[in-house]
């Protein structure tokens, strides 16, 4: 049969630890035996950063600029204990902040459901995406401890030196802390955007929620932009797909989000969504079924799994001995990555092809044949434990009959 033809290439940015082995894999029994793949490839792998003084990340992601859409595997960030073991010239910065920082994007989370892995909220039988506003807040504050007899105030200079002035406290019988935050209305505004795309392209609904009763300027302004950006460039095209766009208070939305069977994207800001992802992923099971998106607000697009490089399975891969490391998500980020290449391509095949590699690997699992992990919360009562190449060659015989 005919190898699937691509038109674009795809900007591959391969990386790290047992997720390289992984990303070898599933190219060699999955993809390329189907399709005629065209990538653009750039090893983000630690070894290569250091060799290339880093720059090797920055390319990816001007890359991806130029081509629309990306596909990564996990990579190492350095920490001390990396220095020593990669000889390293300097801790080198996490490669997605670099990427995150050049498309100026969004980070959208989705969870896999399967057969026989139950969220711990049986009613979530949707997945709930989350999008964290990436950007300012408690993340790049500024904060002091205090004095007793102190006074503190909120000066603010204008671009004629004129002082606007407001007390935060007057510590007049104890000591005490403060902290100042800020937010940019143009970050809000590609925030607002990346999430409102967002929603049209999975045709759910978009929530957003914030303590505007309370913070009435600070929040109040997040309520603001969203609203506003809304109303002038989305209300219609929300209306046409029969979606809707949903403000509540932030106490609200996590009632009424454990109330819910999911199916929409919960925009959080930077706070929120730092805590409450890790409540989603882990209501939903396991790190290894999370998907990761980056959308910038010009409609690039980069896709990779939630979880890191896995390293205690790579060293035991390393002694010899066999792992069983879940691919699921790693699969998804190419089969997300193919099929965003054949939308902006109008190459349907392709997208088929996409379609098609996510029925197969979640068939695999319904069927019983897992990793480790899903092992050991999977409700099935025929299921196997198999190992991670194993595991790919099961989905490999699925894909193939379909
Ligand atoms: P991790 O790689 O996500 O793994 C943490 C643990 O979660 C694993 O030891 C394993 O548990 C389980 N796990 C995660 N993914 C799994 C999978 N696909 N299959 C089976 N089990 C899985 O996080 P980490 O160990 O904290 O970080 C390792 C490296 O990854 C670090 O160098 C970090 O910088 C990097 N990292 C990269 C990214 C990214 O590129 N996006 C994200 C996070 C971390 P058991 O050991 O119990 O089996
Ligand atoms: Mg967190």
């Amino acid at each position: 049969m005919a190898k699937i033809q691509m038109k674009t290439p795809l900007v591959e940015m391969d990386g790290d630890e047992m997720t390289r082995i992984l990303w070898k894999w599933i190219k060699d029994i999955l993809i390329l035996p189907y399709v005629d793949l065209k990538t653009e490839y750039y090893d983000l792998g630690l070894v290569h950063r250091n060799e290339t003084d880093d720059k090797v990340t920055v390319e990816s992601a001007e890359a991806t600029k130029k081509y629309g859409v990306a596909v990564k595997c996990a990579t190492i960030t350095p920490n001390a204990a990396r220095m020593p073991e990669y000889n390293l010239k300097e801790m080198w910065k996490s490669p997605n902040g670099t990427i995150r920082a050049i498309l100026d994007g969004t980070v959208f989370r989705t969870p896999i459901l399967v057969k026989g892995i139950t969220p711990y909220i049986p009613t979530w039988t949707k997945p709930i995406t989350i999008a964290r506003h990436a950007y300012g807040d408690v993340y790049k504050n500024t904060e002091m401890q205090v004095k007793k007899g102190s006074k503190a105030e909120l000066v603010v200079t204008d671009e004629n030196g004129n002082e606007t002035r407001q007390e935060i406290f007057n510590f007049k019988d104890t000591d005490g802390i403060i902290q100042g935050l800020h937010n940019k209305d143009n970050s809000i505004a590609g925030f607002a955007r990346a999430c409102l795309n967002y929603g049209l392209d999975l045709k759910q609904d978009v929530w957003f929620a914030s303590k505007d009763t309370i913070s009435k300027k600070y929040d109040h302004r997040f309520k603001d932009i969203f609203q506003e950006i809304y109303d002038n460039e989305y209300k219609e095209k929300y209306e046409a797909l029969g979606i809707e766009y949903f403000y509540t208070l932030i106490d609200d939305a996590v009632a009424r989000v454990i109330r819910s069977n999911g199916g929409y994207i919960w925009a959080c800001k930077n706070y929120d969504g730092d805590v409450m992802s890790d409540m989603v992923s882990t209501a939903y099971g396991s790190l290894a079924m999370m998907t990761s998106v980056l959308v910038s607000p010009d409609g690039i697009y980069e896709f990779e799994a939630a979880h890191g490089t896995v390293q205690r399975h790579y060293y035991k891969h390393l002694k010899g001995e066999t792992t069983s490391t879940n691919s699921v998500a790693t699969i998804f980020a190419w089969s997300g990555a193919l099929r965003k290449r054949g939308e902006l391509d109008n190459t349907p095949d392709l997208c088929e092809f996409a379609d098609k590699l996510e029925k197969a690997t979640i068939q695999t699992i319904e069927e019983g044949v897992m990793t480790g992990d899903l092992y050991m919360i999977s409700t099935l009562e025929n299921k196997k434990k198999v190992d991670s190449e194993e595991f790919l060659k099961e989905i490999g015989k699925r894909l193939e009959a379909l």
